[in-house]
């Protein structure tokens, strides 16, 4: 038992996902197609769907407390003002670029374009919405009339909004609102660890997911997440390259860029082995103040908030997986529904807490923009889900590289960027 949770969860998670892999293949080649996926249905479907049930059960409190904890982490209510719009104006350009980044590469990349609607076990083709509400109802759709229904329904959009109104309450109420602001970080931390430890379920879950997938589908759809694997890796490396490297700390801030790369290795491969951004805040805080040079209240605001709301990696994943629904639901996306799976992206990105899967699970949203239906949206969530470990991975690096890349400019802004340190590593 000991030796078992001694092993890293995502190393026990992959090798999971390969027996189920090697096991659903057995299963179809060794009973036939039908035989094969009937029989893994029955006797492994469940395991999936209890995984999924656990983890959509997280989704609600998990994205309120974290999302109010992260604006609380801004601290004084004074310095909220120019570090806070310094932070969210690059938080803002940055997935901006991510997400039209995303949207390009999986148009040109194709994932999904071999799949076809029965791909989803039966399912039939998503018929469109027929008349979609206008822009303007669905940015009023955004503010709750109840934030209580908003909870209860699961409503993410309306719980983003009234989370950061209501820390932003908490924050300029100083002293009166500290009481809640400390069992809201209780809570968040808390969602965390029941987050961990629904995790733990992952190997069994990943491993019923794939089981039936390999023995319902067999080896044909690994080509087609094998397309988005790469379309995700490559939209990624050319943000961090490009958009980090490039434009943020080489063009804007004019500092070397080989020190900013060199500084944040650590919190990279921390964030590429966990796929939680928050799990690696503490390294990334490290990185930033002893090999960025950026001074702690800097580093202790902007950081916490951003391993919250600024994720980049997922808004590229989550533009490309509405895309990778559409084009295997044979639907055609129209200019109108590009730019709301962009802000809807923009806005999961947001909401997604720092965890591993967050951003899959509300991939759901956005793929209800190109009008997948929200059950076939499930379904088709459940299809990618045995290999989100290896996207999640990348997309996280991505994330915190982001987080540590504006960290390094609102200092340096701030005028609280010790550039000796910055310069002061080996390259
Ligand atoms: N795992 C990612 C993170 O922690 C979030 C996501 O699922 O995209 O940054």
């Amino acid at each position: 038992m000991r030796a078992w949770f001694e092993i890293d969860l995502w190393k026990r998670v992959i090798a999971f996902l390969v027996l189920g892999l090697i096991f659903g293949l057995g299963l179809r080649y060794g009973m036939g197609a039908e035989a094969g996926g009937a029989f893994a249905e029955t006797w492994f479907g469940w395991l999936g769907q209890l995984f999924l049930r656990l983890i959509r059960m997280l989704i609600v409190p998990l994205v309120f407390f974290t999302l109010v904890s992260g604006v609380i982490a801004m601290g004084d209510p004074k310095r909220l003002g120019s570090l806070g719009a310094r932070a969210l104006g690059m938080y803002f350009g940055t997935t901006a670029i991510a997400v039209t980044l995303g949207l390009v590469m999986a148009t040109l990349f194709q994932p999904g374009a071999s799949l076809s609607p029965e791909t989803f076990a039966g399912v039939t083709a998503a018929p469109v919405q027929p008349e979609p509400p206008s822009l303007i109802a669905r940015l009023l759709a955004i503010v709750p009339t109840n934030p209580v229904e908003a909870l209860a329904n699961g409503d993410i959009l309306q719980i983003i909004f009234f989370a950061i109104i209501f820390g932003v309450g908490i924050l300029i109420s100083g002293d009166i609102g500290k009481p809640v602001a400390a069992v809201i970080d209780s809570a968040s931390e808390i969602m965390m660890k029941v987050t961990m430890f629904v995790m733990e379920t992952a190997p069994f879950g990943v491993f019923g997911l794939m089981t039936v997938v390999m023995a319902t589908q067999g080896l044909g759809v690994l080509k087609s997440l094998g397309t988005l694997t790469i379309a995700l890796y490559l939209a990624c490396a050319l943000h961090i390259v490009i958009t980090y490297g490039g434009i943020i700390i080489r063009t804007i801030l004019r500092l070397p860029v080989m020190y900013f790369f060199r500084g944040v290795t650590d919190a990279q491969a921390v964030a590429y082995s966990t796929a939680s951004s928050s799990a690696t805040l503490p390294v990334t805080i490290t990185c930033a103040e002893e090999n960025l040079g950026i001074d702690k209240a800097v580093a202790g605001s902007v950081l916490p908030l951003g391993a919250t709301i600024n994720m980049d990696g997922t808004a590229i994943y989550i533009g490309m997986v509405a895309l990778f629904g559409a084009q295997a639901m044979g639907i055609d996306v129209t200019l109108g529904q590009y730019f709301l799976v962009a802000v809807m992206a923009t806005l999961v990105s947001i909401g997604a807490a720092g965890i591993p899967s967050a951003g899959l699970f509300l991939s759901g949203l956005a793929l209800q923009q190109v009008g997948i239906p929200q059950e076939q949206a499930f379904l088709i969530i459940g299809f990618i889900l045995p290999f989100d470990r290896l996207l999640d991975m990348m997309r996280t690096l991505t994330n915190v590289t982001g987080d540590a890349a504006v960290a390094t400019a609102v200092a340096k802004w701030e005028g609280e960027l010790d550039e000796e340190i910055y310069r002061a590593r080996d390259i």
